[in-house]
Parts: structure tokens; C-alpha cells; sequence
């Protein structure tokens, strides 16, 4: 029975600037949704996704219960919980037994709650027995992990967002903030507005609606941010604008970096770039003249096969002028999803384990399997998020269990993605909505609670976990995505050790937080003193929160002491690597793909919402008005746009913020919207050699009329 409106604090579910909302409800059905305005994340604001998160409530676009099919060639039908999960089960158990543990695998979400997280890693790593376990999360901040980890010895974004509001001047590389962190933006244009001394420099091929912003713009060409910033350093290095005090005693490797930057001459540079000699110079005296000097990045620089030495090189900029560390100074990613950094923190990139361990490190593995009660966890270097596919599509993995994303359109190359979906023996989809192109390809389909409908954590991007809560019921036979992972381990731990005390009895989420919460404690992330009941009472807090503590840590490093091995942070010499895949006359346009203002993703949940498609209605690929000319095309053309890996047929439109010789499209569109298998259809699965990261952003096209 339906009760009067209550409210419930909880946390968005889109992106990772984590901004605190209030739902309105009467029990049974989300009826509205406010900003909270004491959440130190947005204080009551919210943008377009935010703000119409309570229209998304469509039922016919949700899984509703259980559906299996027993053979490829069938369609799915309706079950109940227990027949699926003894199935999954059954399943699961023959094919480790048959083919060994690597020959399953888990692809889970930046979207998935702490607590979820959690399960799904120790069922993979401690009951199963294998480290495929990746996350859509390769996809988003895998390049920021490295170049944290490499430059600065943890995967620690330093700063708060307190820091963007003081600083002096801001570098914001390939992030067109004010579509993919609006709420963040908006803090930014308010301090921009006080202080309008503030300078803001952004590097984006594109000019995008964050430029309005800027004071200054680089629009360089795309993936020649290496360059840009050995450039940048070249120039800090002539003037003698850095900090010789602040190298000596907090880092190494300096002198290596300083030969390499000897060759990136400002003429050099301009010319990689595409950028005049005058703008590189007005960026490097904006930076090297600042009080306080603080750059934002994200997938710009992140999906890139040189997205490590992106990083680093930015990373290099700040420990060459001792910003970091201090108020308004430091690098500081802006994380996609909204809970990327609690899938970092608790191990789910094949790579990692929890606590920010390293699943290659014996003693890291030594240190969780005791703590898990196992005898050892697997030293097999697990499959990421491209490599995982191929190993689908060649048959050597053959039942994958996907959570929460949709691969079937976020994945570059999509014709392989989906030719290893239908070849996979056994696919199971947990999703909460049916809708996704990769649910046509499960054998199992799982039905998960969504936003609204569950309890758990999430980290943003400034390090602070906030609490999702529950205010209604999950439709039908939806469940939260820790019960189903948990209920299915217990099943399997029947098939692979029997007779033996579970590891996956937890009452909820609180009780799976406690035990994760101890396996980071005195590590660099430390969330020993938290707890859902603190978060409950104090509000949200930054990590490192070790036992006894009061309140979080909303700066690192301010001491100068980095958690590496000699106490110093590292410079790297990285030099510039070209995109992989060059311009050519066949495919003379270089494609950029990246996010509008009111779409999330593969467009599952803000698909459903008619007023969200009023800023952008449909898709079109954008193009510079000359190289419409050079083809004789008009706005509104029905185009094919081909790349070496497929085409789609959507409309063109005209752009001037696109460079001529470069087209844009949304990531957003998948084969429910367009001709052909959606926007990634087009791009490429290279990806960097040491975050794995594939390159989203830069792929060779041409175009034609239709
Ligand atoms: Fe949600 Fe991000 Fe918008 Fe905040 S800025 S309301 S977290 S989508």
C-alpha cells in the first residue's frame, strides 16, 4: 500500500562527480528527485541526468525475472531464481572442471555498488580460481591507474574538489567537463565568476562547450598530448619556471625526463600539435607563473594506446613545478562512472586485487587468501576487457557472466564483439534492463535492482564514499546485484568445495563492507574506520579514513612523501607515440568519439526519458562545413561513414568546432538507434601495453553520401 511522500538520501548513479540526491517517494515508486543540498559533492545541485533520474522508472524497459534458454537456437523463457542459479551453476562447475578455471570469466561495471564489487572478486579470485575478472572500467580510467601508480607510487587521484574552486589556474585535458561532469563545471564556472583571475587553459581537439570557459584553447591535434606536454615542459625549463628545491628532495628520474625534453622545441611541438608557437608558450607562462597550478583530465587522454605516457607526461608538469600537494595544486582525474574508484579499490580490473594490490604480487596474493581463508589465489595474469572478448570469440573462454554493462556496445570493434557473444557457450547477462544489445546474447538472463532500489557504497572522484540507499522495492523478481552474485556462489561453492563453510554468507551489504573494509587496512586507501553506520552519521568521507579517525583526508602529499619505494615520486620519459592508426587516403577523417550532455553510456536508462533527447535528438556525425563542401554534402545528408572495421549510415551535420580532416560522433548510440552496430562498430581495439586501455579515441574513416 502506497504511503505518503518520504524522502531518502541517496547518491547519482551516472557519473563520478557522486553528487548527493534526495528521492521522493511513497514506498512502492520513486515520484521525484531533488539535489541534497548537504552533500559536499554538488550541495543541492544536479544536472539533466541527475535531476530526471525519477522518469527513468520505465517498467518495459526492465528485466523483470529470470530467463533461460537451453540452447542457442531458442528464444529465452521464464524461470525462477533457483532453476537459474543452479543452471549457472551446474554450468559453471563443468566447464572449470572440464577445461580448468580460466576458462570462465566475469565482466563487470563502474556502475556496480562497492559492496557488489566486492562479492564478485572473491568469487572469481577465491572460489573459482581464476583472475578474469575485468571491468567496463578498462574502458574509462585503466591509463589514470597507471600513470598514478608509476608517477606517484598508489592509484590516489591527490586533490578534492575544494582544490578546482582555489586553484589558480586549471589545465583541462581531453574532458569536455561541462557534458561528462556538468555538476563539477558548474562549481568551476561560480569560482571562475569570483575570481576571475582564475585562468583555465583547455586541451581538446574539439571546441567544445567547456572552451567557453577557457582563457585559453588548444585545439591540438588528436593524441598529441605527449608532445604538448614535454613541450609545455620544454618551455617551464628555458624560463626557469620550475621548482629545483622541490625536485631535489621529493623526486627522482628528473634528469632522464630533462634530455628528452631537450628535443620538444616549441617549433617542433606547434608543429606535432597543429597548435602556433605563440598559444604553447601563453599555456607554458600560465602554468609556470601560477600561484597554484591544478589540471583535470579524463578520457582525452585516458583511451589511448600512449594513455600511460599521457598521463605521466601531464603528472610530470606538476612534480616539475612542486604543484601538488597544496591547496588548488595537483593532477586530479575526473572519474567516468560513479563508482570506478570503488571498483579500483576493491580490486576488479584483472590486474588487482583488493586493497589496491597487485594480483602479480605473491605477497599481495598471500596476504587476501589468508584473510579469504583460502589456500591460494590464482597467478595467472588475467584477461582485460579486450583481450577477455578475444579469448571469447577463439573459444578459449567459454562462459562469461556479465554485470551491469553492455559490451555489446561499448567495446571498440564491434563486429568481433558481437561474433564472440553468439559463440560463447554460455552467456550469462545480470542486467536491470532487457533492453541492451548484449541481453540479445544471453543464454541466462538475470534480473538486477537498479538505482533506487539498493543499498551499498560508491566512491567518487575526490576519493569519497557516499551511501546509495534504498527507497522503493525492485520491481518483479529483481535483485540487488550482491544477492544474486552471492547466491550463486554459495551454489557453485556446492559443485567446487563441498561440505566446506561458505565464504559468501552475508546478511547485506554492511556485513560485506565490514569484511572488505579490513583488507585495506594500512594501505595507501585505508577505510578501516568507516562504516554504512558512520557514513550514516558523519555524511560522506574522503578515503585514506583509517581506525580512530574523525574525518577523511581531502589532500595527499602534502608532506612530499610518496608511497613508493624510496619516498619520491618518479618522472617518466616517455616519449610522444603517434595514434595507431595513421590518416591515409583511404580513410582520411580522424574519428573522435566522446559523450552529450544529456545521454549516459549505451543509453539504457537515459534512453528511456523523452525530454533527454531535446538537447540532441538524433545521431549525425560531425564534420567541419569545408570538408562538407570538399564532398558535396549538405547538413542532414544521409551518410555512410566507414573505418577498416565497419560503417554505419546516419545522417552528417555541419560543425565548425570539429577540425577540418576530423569528424566527431557520440559514444552513446548503439544498434537500437543507428544502421549498423553502433558508433564503436568504427573504432579500434588497440590499447596501451600497460593499462590495456583500448584507443576509443582516435580511428582513421572516410565518408560518403548514400
Ligand atoms: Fe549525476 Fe554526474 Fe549530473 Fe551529478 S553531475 S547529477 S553525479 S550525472
Amino acid at each position: 500500500m502506497p504511503q505518503s511522500t518520504q524522502t531518502t538520501a541517496s547518491t547519482c548513479c551516472y557519473c563520478g562527480v557522486g553528487c548527493g540526491v534526495l528521492i521522493e517517494h511513497d514506498g512502492e515508486h520513486i515520484t521525484g528527485v531533488q539535489g541534497d543540498p548537504a552533500h559536499p559533492a554538488n550541495y543541492g545541485r544536479l544536472c539533466s541526468k541527475g535531476s530526471t533520474l525519477h522518469l527513468t522508472g520505465d517498467l518495459a524497459a526492465r528485466a523483470l525475472h529470470p530467463e533461460l534458454r537451453l540452447s542457442k537456437g531458442l528464444a529465452r523463457a521464464r524461470t525462477d531464481w533457483d532453476s537459474a542459479l543452479d543452471h549457472a551453476a551446474t554450468v559453471f562447475a563443468e566447464t572449470i572442471r572440464e577445461h580448468g578455471p580460466d576458462s570462465v570469466a566475469f565482466y563487470i561495471s563502474g556502475q556496480l555498488l562497492t559492496e557488489d564489487y566486492y562479492a564478485f572478486n572473491k568469487l572469481a579470485r577465491a572460489l573459482v580460481g581464476t583472475n578474469n575478472i575485468d571491468s567496463n572500467s578498462r574502458l574509462c580510467m585503466s591509463s589514470a591507474v597507471v600513470g598514478y601508480k608509476r608517477s606517484l607510487g598508489a592509484d590516489a587521484p591527490p586533490c578534492s574538489y575544494e582544490d578546482i574552486e582555489q586553484s589558480d589556474c586549471l589545465l583541462i585535458a581531453g574532458s569536455n567537463m561541462a557534458y561528462a561532469h556538468p555538476v563539477l563545471f558548474r562549481r568551476l564556472e561560480a569560482a571562475k565568476a569570483s575570481r576571475p583571475d582564475m585562468k583555465i587553459v583547455v586541451v581538446d581537439p574539439r571546441r567544445t562547450d567547456t572552451c567557453e570557459l577557457a582563457d585559453l584553447h588548444l585545439a591540438i591535434l588528436p593524441g598529441t598530448d605527449v608532445a604538448l606536454f614535454h613541450g609545455i615542459l620544454h618551455i617551464l625549463l628555458w624560463e626557469g619556471w620550475i621548482d629545483r628545491t622541490y625536485i631535489d628532495a621529493h623526486t627522482e628520474g628528473f634528469d632522464e625526463l630533462k634530455k628528452l625534453a631537450r628535443d620538444y622545441t616549441p617549433a617542433a611541438v606547434a608543429e606535432i600539435c597543429g597548435i602556433s608557437v605563440d598559444s604553447l608558450q601563453a599555456c607554458a607562462e600560465l602554468i609556470g607563473k601560477a600561484p597554484s597550478f591544478m589540471s583535470l583530465w579524463c578520457m582525452g587522454l585516458n583511451q589511448s594506446s600512449s594513455g600511460s605516457a599521457k598521463n605521466s607526461a601531464l603528472i610530470n608538469l606538476h612534480l616539475a613545478t612542486g604543484q601538488i600537494g597544496k591547496p588548488g595544486a595537483g593532477p586530479f582525474s575526473l572519474t567516468g562512472q560513479p563508482n570506478a574508484m570503488g571498483g579500483r579499490e576493491t580490486g576488479s580490473l584483472a590486474n588487482l586485487l583488493p586493497g589496491h594490490r597487485e594480483a602479480g604480487n605473491a605477497e599481495h596474493r598471500s596476504e587476501v587468501a589468508g584473510y579469504w581463508g583460502v589456500d591460494t589465489l590464482p597467478e595467472t595474469t588475467g584477461l582485460t576487457a579486450i583481450e577477455l572478448f578475444e579469448a571469447v570469440r577463439v573459444g578459449k573462454v567459454k562462459a562469461l557472466w556479465i554485470a551491469c554493462t553492455n559490451p555489446a556496445q561499448s567495446l571498440p570493434d564491434q563486429q568481433k564483439i558481437h561474433e564472440a557473444l553468439a559463440a560463447c557457450p554460455f552467456v550469462v547477462v545480470q542486467e536491470a534492463y532487457a533492453t541492451t544489445e548484449t541481453c540479445r546474447y544471453a543464454d541466462l538472463l538475470l534480473p538486477a535492482a537498479g538505482w533506487g532500489e539498493k543499498e551499498g557504497m560508491v566512491t567518487n572522484s575526490e576519493r569519497r564514499l557516499s551511501h546509495v540507499r534504498r527507497a522503493v522495492p525492485a520491481p518483479a523478481e529483481a535483485r540487488p546485484d550482491w544477492a544474486i552474485t552471492c547466491d550463486f556462489a554459495r551454489r557453485l561453492e556446492q559443485h567446487l568445495r563441498p561440505g566446506q563453510p561458505s565464504l559468501f554468507d552475508f546478511a547485506g551489504p554492511a556485513a560485506l563492507f565490514e569484511e572488505y573494509k579490513q583488507l585495506t587496512a594500512g594501505r595507501d586507501l585505508d577505510l578501516s574506520g568507516l562504516s554504512h553506520a558512520l557514513i550514516d552519521d558523519l555524511g560522506p568521507q574522503q578515503w585514506p579514513f583509517p581506525a580512530g579517525a574523525s574525518r577523511g583526508t581531502p589532500r595527499l602529499y602534502a608532506d612530499g612523501v610518496f608511497p613508493t619505494a624510496s619516498g619520491r615520486a618518479r618522472f617518466h620519459a616517455d616519449p610522444f607515440r603517434a595514434p595507431q592508426e595513421k590518416r591515409e587516403a583511404r580513410y582520411p577523417l580522424t574519428l573522435n568519439t566522446g559523450r552529450l550532455r544529456d545521454q549516459w553510456h549505451g543509453m539504457s536508462r537515459t534512453g528511456t526519458v523523452a525530454q533527454l533527447f531535446g538537447h540532441v535528438e538524433e545521431a549525425a556525425l560531425n564534420l567541419h562545413p569545408d570538408e562538407l563542401r570538399r564532398r558535396c554534402l549538405v547538413s542532414g545528408d544521409l551518410i555512410k561513414v566507414r573505418s577498416r572495421r565497419g560503417s554505419l549510415i546516419l545522417p552528417v551535420q555541419a560543425d565548425e568546432a570539429v577540425r577540418p580532416g576530423q569528424a566527431f560522433l557520440p559514444m552513446h548510440w548503439g544498434d537500437r538507434f543507428l544502421k549498423g552496430l553502433g558508433t564503436n562498430v568504427l573504432t579500434l581495439p588497440a590499447f596501451d601495453p600497460l593499462s590495456k586501455q583500448p584507443e576509443l579515441k582516435h580511428a582513421g574513416v572516410e565518408v560518403e553520401k548514400v
